[in-house]
C-alpha cells in the first residue's frame, strides 16, 4: 500500500460520502499512518477484519466520520466499545477540538488505541474496563456531553451500556447498520426508562467504491438521570432488556 495510491482512493471515496470537508493532506497523512499501524499490529493481534485499504477506508474511516458533523465543538465524547478505535480513532483525526474517551473491556485493544493515538499525536484517553461497571462511577456517570457506539450490542442492549455515561442535556448516538429501525422498535421502552428520549434517526447510504451498505444513525437525547438500578449486571441486560 503505497501513499499516493491509498491517497487518491481515500480522496475519492470521502468525495463519494460527501465528507469532502474533511479531505484534508494532514488528515490523508493520518489516516495512512493509521491504517499502516493498524494492518501490521493486526499480523500479532486481532484488530479487524478488514485488512485492505479498499475495505479500510469507506467501512471504517468514511463510516466514522459521518459522525464527526454531528458533534459539538469542544464536546466531551465517549465512545463504549471502541474496539481497535472505532469511531474513537477517525474521529479524533478530523475533530482535534473534542475530548475523546474510548472504553473497552479488552485491555490489549485499549493499549493498543492509546499507544497509536500517543504515536498520531491524537488526543484520546483509553480505558479499560466494562461499561457496565465503569458508568457506576461518579467520573463518569451522568458526566459526557456525547456518548458514541457502533457495533458493540443490539440497540436494546447497548442504550443500558451507555445512557448512564451521558450527562442530562447530552446525547447519544447509536452508528447502526440496515436493521437500525427495526432495533430502535424493540428498544424505545428501555430508552424511555434510562432518561432518553428519541430525537431522530438518519438512514443514509454508506459507499464503497462500487457498492453501498445502508446505515441508521439513531439519536438520543438524554433529558433526565438515569435511575441509580441501571446498568444491571451484564448478563441480566442480554436476558432481559428493558
Ligand atoms: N466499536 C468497534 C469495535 C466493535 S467490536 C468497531 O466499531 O470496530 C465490540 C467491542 O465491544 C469489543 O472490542 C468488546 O471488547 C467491546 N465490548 C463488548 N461488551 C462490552 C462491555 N460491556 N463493556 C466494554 N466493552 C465491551
Amino acid at each position: 500500500m503505497d501513499y499516493l495510491s491509498f491517497r487518491e482512493y481515500f480522496i475519492r471515496i470521502f468525495y463519494k460520502n460527501r465528507l469532502e470537508t474533511y479531505i484534508t493532506e494532514e488528515h490523508i497523512r493520518k489516516f495512512y499512518d493509521l491504517t499502516v499501524k493498524m494492518v501490521e499490529t493486526n499480523k500479532v493481534m486481532n484488530i479487524t477484519a478488514l485488512t485492505t485499504m479498499d475495505k479500510i477506508i469507506p467501512l471504517h474511516y468514511a463510516d466514522c466520520v459521518k459522525a464527526a458533523a454531528l458533534i459539538p465543538q469542544n464536546a466531551t465524547v465517549a465512545d463504549i466499545g471502541c474496539g481497535g478505535g472505532f469511531p474513537i480513532l477517525p474521529l479524533a483525526i478530523v475533530r482535534p477540538d473534542l475530548n475523546l474517551v474510548g472504553i473497552d473491556s479488552t485491555e490489549k485493544k485499549i493499549r493498543y488505541v492509546q499507544n497509536t493515538a500517543d504515536e498520531l499525536g491524537l488526543s484520546v484517553t483509553a480505558i479499560s474496563g466494562r461499561a457496565e461497571d465503569l458508568a457506576k462511577q461518579t467520573d463518569y456517570r451522568d458526566h459526557f456531553d456525547v456518548v458514541i457506539s457502533r457495533a458493540v450490542a443490539r440497540l436494546n442492549v447497548l442504550d443500558e451500556l451507555c445512557m448512564p455515561f451521558v450527562r442530562v442535556g447530552g446525547r447519544f448516538f447509536a452508528l447502526k447498520g440496515a436493521a437500525g429501525q427495526e432495533e430502535l422498535s424493540e428498544a424505545m421502552n428501555g430508552i424511555q426508562k434510562l432518561g432518553g428520549q428519541l430525537q431522530g434517526t438518519d438512514e443514509y447510504s454508506l459507499f464503497t467504491a462500487d457498492d453501498e451498505e445502508k446505515r441508521v444513525m439513531v439519536r438520543i437525547d438524554k433529558i433526565s438521570a438515569t435511575p441509580k438500578e441501571y446498568p444491571r449486571a451484564f448478563g441480566v441486560i442480554k436476558k432481559k432488556p428493558l
